[in-house]
C-alpha cells in the first residue's frame, strides 16, 4: 500500500488524502479541491471488483457468464441505489439478481484468495485488483488544464467513439445510428460519451496503469519470490481497468435509473457506454507497450503493441460476454414492467429450496445490512428485506 501511495505522490504531485471505509456502499470515489485530492475507498468495492475480475479470466463461467455478469451488475446497482436513495429500484434490482439463481461466485471465496499477508506473494493479479481502482481514481485528481491536445483533442475522442460505435452497432442488439449518437454525444456534456467525459476516464486510466505498473515492479522487485512476468502484468493491468469500468457503469446506472428518468433515450445512452471503453482501452494498450518497453530494456515497441493485442484478443469473448450482461442489465433496471410482486412470489417459492434460498439470502448479505435503515420507504423493500435479512 505505501509504495502505491508513495507512487501517487510522485506522479499526482498534489496533496491528496485517502479515506478508507470497511463495508459500507461498494465505491471509489474522489472529491477534488483546489488544495487537496481526497479519495475514498471501500472494501466492499474491492470484493465486487474481485468477483468481475473472477467472472473475466476463469473459464469455468464461460458457459454461464452473461447470465452471471448480468445478475452481479444488479447486486451492485442494487447496493448502489440504497445510497442513491431510490429504495424501489435498490429492492427490484436485487430481485432481478438473486431470484432463481442456480450458480454465484461466492464473495468471501474470491476475496479469500486475494487477502494476501505476505508480501512475497504480492503478484501482478494483486497488486492490480487492489490498487488499479483506487489509482484510477486518484488519476481524476490530476490538473485539468493539461488533457485537451493531440490525441486527447475531442475530434480524435469522438474518432474513436464512433469506431468503437460502428464496431457494436454491427450486432443486431444495438438499434442506433453510430453518427446521431456521436453527435448527440459531442453536443450534451452529460452524455456518458461526451469527449470531456472520455477524456477525463482516459487520463485516470493511463494514471493508474502506469502508478500499478511501477508499484508492482517496485515490489516484486524488493520482495518478490520471482521477477514479474510481462505477460501476466500486461494481463492483470488491463482486466483491472475492465474492471474499473464496469463498476463506474454500475454506478452510472443507479444513478440515472433511480433519477425516475427511465427513458429510451436514457437507455440508448447506457447501452452505448462500452464505445467509450473502446476508446480508454486504445490509449491503455498503448500506454502499456510504452512503460513495458521502456521498464525491459526491450526497446522494440512493435513487439509490445504485437504482445498487448493478443492478450486484448484473448479476452474479447469473456469481455463480450460481460457486456452482453451489463446490457441485459441495463435493459431489466430500465423496464417498468418488471413485475416485482411477481419476482416475490418466486422468492417465497424458493424457501422451500434450501440449497438456492441459502444462494439468494448469501447473495443478499451486504444489501439487506445496508437497507437495515431503509425500512417503511418501500414496499417491495420491506419484502426483501423481511425475506432475506
Ligand atoms: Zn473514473
Amino acid at each position: 500500500m505505501n509504495l502505491v501511495l508513495d507512487e501517487v505522490a510522485r506522479q499526482l504531485q498534489r496533496e491528496f488524502v485517502l479515506i478508507w471505509v470497511d463495508g459500507g456502499s461498494p465505491d471509489v470515489f474522489v472529491l477534488t479541491s483546489p488544495e487537496r485530492v481526497v479519495t475514498v475507498w471501500s472494501t466492499r468495492h474491492l470484493e465486487l471488483s474481485a468477483a468481475f475480475r473472477a467472472l473475466l479470466v476463469d473459464d469455468a463461467w464461460s458457459a454461464v457468464r452473461v447470465e452471471l455478469a448480468e445478475r452481479l451488475v444488479l447486486k451492485v446497482v442494487a447496493e448502489l441505489s440504497l445510497r442513491e436513495g431510490d429504495s424501489e429500484v435498490a429492492a427490484k434490482s436485487l430481485l432481478g439478481a438473486v431470484v432463481g439463481q442456480q450458480l454465484s461466485i461466492g464473495d468471501s471465496d474470491v476475496m479469500a484468495d486475494l487477502d494476501v499477508a505476505d508480501p512475497a506473494r504480492m503478484d501482478e493479479a494483486y497488486m492490480a485488483l487492489w490498487f488499479m481502482g483506487l489509482a484510477h481514481e486518484f488519476g481524476h485528481g490530476l490538473p485539468a488544464a493539461a488533457h485537451q491536445t493531440g490525441a486527447l483533442s475531442d475530434e480524435e475522442i469522438l474518432r474513436g467513439v464512433r469506431e468503437g460505435l460502428e464496431s457494436m452497432s454491427a450486432a443486431p442488439t444495438f438499434p442506433f445510428q453510430p453518427g446521431e449518437v456521436v453527435s448527440a454525444a459531442a453536443r450534451d456534456p452529460a452524455h456518458p460519451l461526451h469527449p470531456g467525459h472520455v477524456r477525463g476516464e482516459v487520463v485516470a486510466d493511463v494514471f493508474g496503469v502506469s502508478v500499478v505498473l511501477q508499484a508492482t515492479v517496485d515490489l516484486m522487485a524488493r520482495v518478490g519470490a520471482r521477477q514479474p512476468d510481462p505477460l501476466r502484468l500486461i494481463a492483470e493491468l488491463l482486466l483491472s481497468t475492465s474492471v474499473v469500468s464496469c463498476i463506474e457503469r454500475c454506478k452510472r446506472l443507479a444513478q440515472t435509473a433511480s433519477a425516475g428518468g427511465q427513458t429510451q433515450d436514457a437507455l440508448l445512452r447506457q447501452l452505448v457506454q462500452p464505445a467509450a471503453f473502446h476508446v480508454r482501452s486504445t490509449f491503455v494498450q498503448e500506454s502499456l507497450a510504452r512503460s513495458l518497453a521502456s521498464f525491459s530494456g526491450d526497446t522494440d515497441l512493435e513487439r509490445w503493441r504485437s504482445l498487448v493485442a493478443e492478450v486484448v484478443e484473448a479476452f474479447l469473448p469473456a469481455t463480450r460476454a460481460i457486456d452482453t450482461g451489463l446490457a441485459g442489465a441495463m435493459r431489466f433496471a430500465y423496464d417498468p414492467a418488471v413485475p416485482a410482486d411477481r419476482l416475490l412470489e418466486q422468492l417465497r417459492a424458493q424457501r422451500a429450496n434450501d440449497a438456492t434460498f441459502g444462494l439468494a439470502r448469501a447473495q443478499a448479505r451486504s444489501f439487506c445490512a445496508l437497507a437495515a435503515s431503509r425500512r417503511g420507504q418501500s414496499r417491495t423493500l420491506d419484502a426483501v428485506v423481511e425475506l432475506l435479512g
